[in-house]
């Protein structure tokens, strides 16, 4: 294991806590469900530079899904349905719409409205956990609306780059949690796909040490 996918595996085994802080504890402590927003503006604001890197680094839910569910979960092939523009501009307009309708009625009710977050990570947990379960631990980060917006916002952010060598073994691809395919964008140098969540496990697994994490503008000049 290299020194950043140890950071990572470190930082996961704390930050996942930070779901059952929430989605359960919350239930207790309507409050805590403000912390939600920490987690929706972080998503977006770290997307502006380095891509989908809380998704992984820092999402407590995403850190969740790798660390307990990914102990459970069978890791088969994720359906394309849930890649699919449409689905995941519908999820937006649902979670929005339900938060938005909760704000409406609760206004000036911090309780009912920290209640409301809380059931809203909860519900949206138990579909990711399911999906989990029949799929792969990462299928909801495709249909998150804070993953989406993040993945709307990362292109050419802190990319992905292969350089020449690469032995088509196949390996980035068998350990990304996102199921992508580092090695078929070898003609581009650049992995151009939005749903990179910089984990770095392809660039450990990679034996050829062709992978490295690189600022867009130099690459591309
Ligand atoms: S492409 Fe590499 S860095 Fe990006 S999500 Fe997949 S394994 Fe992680
Ligand atoms: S692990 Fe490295 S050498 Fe193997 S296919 Fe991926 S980029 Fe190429």
């Amino acid at each position: 294991m290299d020194v950043l996918t140890q950071k990572r595996s470190k930082l996961q085994t704390l930050t996942w806590l930070g779901l059952p802080l929430v989605a359960v504890v919350g239930w207790w402590y309507p409050l805590l469900g403000f912390l939600l927003f920490g987690c929706m503006i972080g998503a977006v604001a770290v997307a502006f530079f380095r891509g989908r890197h809380w998704c992984d680094w820092m999402c407590p839910r995403g850190a969740f899904f790798d660390v307990i569910l990914g102990k459970i979960s069978p890791k088969s092939r994720i359906p394309s349905l849930f890649r699919h523009t449409g689905l995941r501009v519908f999820m937006i307009v649902i979670i929005f719409s339900v938060i938005g309708t909760q704000f409406y009625f609760h206004w000036g009710n911090a309780e009912q409205i920290g209640l409301a977050l809380v059931r809203v990570l909860t519900v949206t947990t138990v579909i990711g956990i399911l999906l989990g379960l029949i799929y792969h631990p990462r299928v909801w980060c495709h249909i998150c609306p804070m993953g989406t917006l993040a993945h709307w916002l990362s292109e050419g952010k802190r990319p992905l780059t292969l350089q020449e060598g690469c032995a088509e073994c196949g390996r980035c691809a068998a350990v990304c949690p996102m199921q992508l395919e580092p090695h078929q964008y070898r003609a581009d140098g650049i992995v151009r796909d939005n749903d990179c969540i910089k984990c770095a496990s392809c660039i450990a697994a990679c034996p050829k040490k062709i992978l490295v994490f690189a600022d867009y503008d130099r690459k591309a000049a």
